[in-house]
């Protein structure tokens, strides 16, 4: 979806989300602008934007506690789900980093600014993710951070913000590329390329036409990619089952 459309789509449900919200909302957001000299962080449109956005996740979950989304510096680049404060930290030194990134790798200016947009959305939905794993007890098989992932990514596609999820999995890729990229075996997330792939094949899977570009750049052969369409209901059926009695 373009970007203008996203927005569009986001701004009109707004009317009803206001309508459906719960009385006390659970899901709130906090901006405390960057102080250190050098950050720029999170720009305030982006934030309101991400306000109408957990408005709308406000009114179809069901949580145990309040949680907020603070967009706030963090002193490293990063993201966080705070279990014991049942807080997301989103922070601005990353967008900071994420900015630099694009720019340097020679995107113009407005693809710099929707991939970077894109990816800080999927970020703070993996980081929700990690807060209904913990709140939710949702039982998950394997690697919490793939698992989380698709939460992720399948809550955008649900929200209809799913293109913002394609960026997100450009952006691992690109990471994956840079010269000095460097993964741990022992790191808790997949490489950036598995992370971007994982995103990628939901998306496909979910609705190929729609997604028929969202491996470009990625050099997968056919038959992996025809994979993502199998596995599909598979995944969505194993996120219906998890979140499906936390739904309003
Ligand atoms: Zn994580």
């Amino acid at each position: 979806m373009p970007r203008a459309l996203v927005f569009a789509f986001v701004v009109g449900a707004v009317v009803q989300a206001e309508a459906d919200r719960p009385p006390t909302p659970q899901l709130t957001i906090e901006y405390v602008a960057p102080v250190k000299p050098g950050v720029s962080g999170a720009p305030a449109d982006h934030v309101a934007r991400m306000r109408v956005l957990i408005d709308m996740l406000d009114r179809q979950l069901q949580l145990h506690h309040p949680l907020t989304i603070a967009f706030v510096e963090c002193g490293d680049a990063n993201a966080y789900y705070r279990s014991s404060r049942s807080r997301v930290e989103v922070c601005h030194e990353l967008w900071d980093k994420r900015r630099a990134l694009y720019t340097h790798t020679g995107n113009g200016r407005e693809a710099v600014d929707r991939r970077l947009r894109s990816s800080m959305t999927f970020t703070m939905f993996h980081e929700i993710g990690h807060a209904l794993h913990d709140q939710l007890k949702l039982p998950l098989l394997g690697s919490h951070e793939d698992a989380v992932d698709d939460i992720a990514t399948l809550w955008m596609i649900r929200l209809g913000v799913g293109e913002a999820a394609r960026h997100a999995a450009y952006g691992h890729n690109l990471r994956a590329k840079q010269p000095h990229y460097a993964h741990d075996p022992w790191d808790e997330h997949g490489t950036g390329a598995q992370r971007g792939f994982a995103i990628a094949c939901v998306l496909y899977g979910s609705d190929p036409e729609r997604y028929f570009g969202v491996f470009e750049d990625m050099n997968i052969p056919a038959p992996y990619v025809g994979r993502c369409r199998e596995e599909y209901p598979d995944r969505l059926r194993a996120w219906q089952t998890l979140l499906g009695p936390h739904l309003r």
